[in-house]
């Protein structure tokens, strides 16, 4: 299968119709692992020719990650980053770069969880690592 009928089928399986502009912001994201802003994103289409509109990028990224085709990655306060790979795994964070590092969720081990918040039940535990050079 080509990416591109891939990329149809992934959306077309979580309910969101493939239209071309969708497809054409999934081809980058999907080709393989990868950790993007919407800003690099935009950037990586418009170098390959694509018109694409900024609003539409960002519409599109919210819809395929409440969709559940991408993670959304809060690294820092108003700065998302776009993860293909869905399933719960850690970061490394680098401070400098900004560059996320997936880490395989088999070398985490956590010891101890404080008390959820009464009535809660834990949906995810993610461990962002920040990084800087010695
Ligand atoms: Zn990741």
């Amino acid at each position: 299968m080509t990416l591109k009928a891939d990329v149809e089928a992934t959306l077309s399986a979580h309910g969101v119709k493939p239209t071309p502009q969708r497809v054409e912001v999934g081809m980058l994201l999907l080709a393989g692992p990868c950790h993007v802003s919407a800003d690099q994103l935009l950037q990586s289409l418009r170098q390959s020719g694509s018109r694409i509109s900024k609003a539409t990028v960002y519409n599109t990224l919210n819809l395929l990650s409440r969709a559940g085709i991408v993670r959304e990655v809060a690294v820092h306060p108003g700065r998302i980053v776009y993860d293909s790979t869905t399933t719960a795994h850690h970061h490394f964070l680098d401070e400098e770069t900004g560059e996320l590092r997936d880490i395989d969720p088999a070398d985490v081990e956590l010891l101890r969880l404080p008390p959820l918040p009464e009535g809660t039940q834990a949906a995810s535990v993610e461990v962002l690592i920040r990084v800087r050079r010695r």
